[in-house]
């Protein structure tokens, strides 16, 4: 896919089709049957090379007839569009080719030469709606097309007498085709920026958003720097929403994922350790239950800040569901992990929560998992093992950690709901 046709990929041929043929109906209608009734009263002139051949009432109805073909045509195509929920390139080609048959016929059959001109005004519209909306390849085809039919007019149009000066109209089709490639230009570069702010939103959806428009790449600033700029100006703002769990203030798992993804590349890229922790807290339905919801969510929140307080600022604290965080630490070995997991399990142990009357504590559980990384399913059994850890530690009495080892074994059997991860991602190291 080419820059300058991404809007004919992302809006679909037909979908382009659709609106445009209402305008190519509209106009050929309009322009065809004022310019016709002009001719027809002779108040502009109609003395066509054709004219000079069969006489002027006749070239007219074929110009007239060749209008009515148009018409009926761009009809059919429209139907055609409606009918199949879209179109192919070839119909866009045949559309295409309608558009000069049109302009050429009524050149020949109803315009002086000298005149001929109007016919490259006609054309830019053509040029224009080809550009912009179906790249450069169908553009060039659509200029081609145009300087060779003017210039088969303008030399028939030579041989019959009908021009006296050729040189004069090649002019006009020389400025005509300079203009159309500097618009051709500017509407490329158009679409190119386009395609940039399409793909900011496009992986904004998906929830990632590090990209940023680029507005020094604008050199002639416009409505797309404007939308650049509003893009970049809630883009952290909306990183937040989507990254941040509302009630911890921790990432969430969106958030998690996300950032474990840069962590694992830069990770794997030095051969860094990296660990997991995954903490519990222990018999929070009792807490509950005592409490209420409201209360219990009250003690999430409080934990979340505990968490972020506890951790190292490039450490990814996140709230994973229900009470249950987990916490990736870059650049970790198991030793680090271990010193990590002390720490929080010292933030918790005789500091009472103010939720709960500033008198009761609550425990947790940790697992923890590390290891090298060697490559990018690191984090994902990490995560396991760390999960794995975490449900020894509860087994063993809860209140502690758990560091998990070759040979720790949580679950005797496959665990309805669990994960279940490739742990010969980790095969090189002991296991
Ligand atoms: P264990 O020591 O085995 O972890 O016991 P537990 O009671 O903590 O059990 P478990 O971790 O399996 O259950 C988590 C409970 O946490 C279940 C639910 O009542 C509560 N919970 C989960 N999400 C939320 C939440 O968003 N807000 C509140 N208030 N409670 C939650
Ligand atoms: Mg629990
Ligand atoms: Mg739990």
């Amino acid at each position: 896919m080419t820059e300058s046709s991404i809007l004919a990929a992302e809006l679909s041929v037909g979908e382009i089709l659709r609106w445009q043929g209402k305008f190519r109906r509209a106009f050929a209608g309009a322009v065809g049957f004022i310019a016709l009734s002009l001719k027809w009263t002779g108040l502009i002139a109609s003395d066509s090379v054709l004219a000079g051949r069969i006489g002027t009432q006749r070239a007219l109805l074929v110009a007239a007839a060749a209008v009515a073909a148009y018409l009926l045509f761009n009809e059919w195509v429209l139907k055609r569009v409606r009918s199949r929920g879209g179109a192919s390139h070839g119909l866009l080609r045949a559309v295409l080719i309608a558009d000069y048959a049109l302009i050429f016929t009524v050149l020949f059959a109803a315009t002086p030469p000298v005149e001929y001109a109007r016919g490259l005004i006609l054309t830019i519209f053509v040029v224009q709606f080809t550009r912009l909306y179906f790249g450069l390849r169908a553009t060039v085809l659509s200029l081609a097309a145009a300087a060779i039919g003017y210039t088969s007019l303008i030399v028939l149009a030579t041989s019959e007498g009908g021009l006296d000066n050729p040189a004069e109209q090649f002019w006009n089709l020389v400025i005509f085709l300079l203009g159309a490639l500097m618009l051709g230009g500017l509407h490329g570069q158009v679409s190119g920026r386009l395609n940039r702010v399409l793909q900011l939103f496009d992986r904004a959806q998906e929830g990632d958003f590090t990209g940023t428009y680029d507005e020094s790449l604008d050199k002639m600033p416009d409505p797309i720097t404007m939308i650049g700029r509003s893009y970049n100006r809630m883009r952290l703002r909306l990183q937040a929403i989507v990254l941040t769990d509302p009630l911890s203030g921790c990432y969430n798992r969106r958030g998690f994922d996300q950032l474990t993804v840069r962590e694992v590349s830069r990770a794997v890229r030095g051969r860094h350790p990296m660990s997991v922790l995954a903490i519990d807290v222990d018999h929070f339905k009792r807490v509950n239950d005592e409490f209420g919801h409201l209360t219990g969510d009250e003690v999430l929140r409080e934990m979340g800040e505990r968490l972020r307080e506890t951790a190292r600022a490039g450490d990814v604290v996140a709230r994973m569901g229900g009470e249950e965080f987990e916490i990736l630490a870059p650049d970790t070995n198991a030793a680090g992990a271990q010193i990590l997991a002390d720490r929080v399990q010292a933030a918790f142990r005789g500091k009472p929560f103010a939720s709960l009357g500033g008198t009761r504590q609550i425990s947790i559980s940790i697992g923890i998992a590390s290891a090298d990384a060697q490559n990018d399913q690191v984090a994902s059994a990490l995560i396991a093992r760390a999960d794995e850890a975490l449900y020894v530690a509860k087994r063993n009495g809860r209140d502690r950690t758990q560091l998990w080892e070759p040979g720790l074994r949580a679950f005797d059997g496959a665990v309805p709901g669990r994960r279940s991860i490739d742990m010969r991602a980790l095969t090189d190291e002991a296991n």
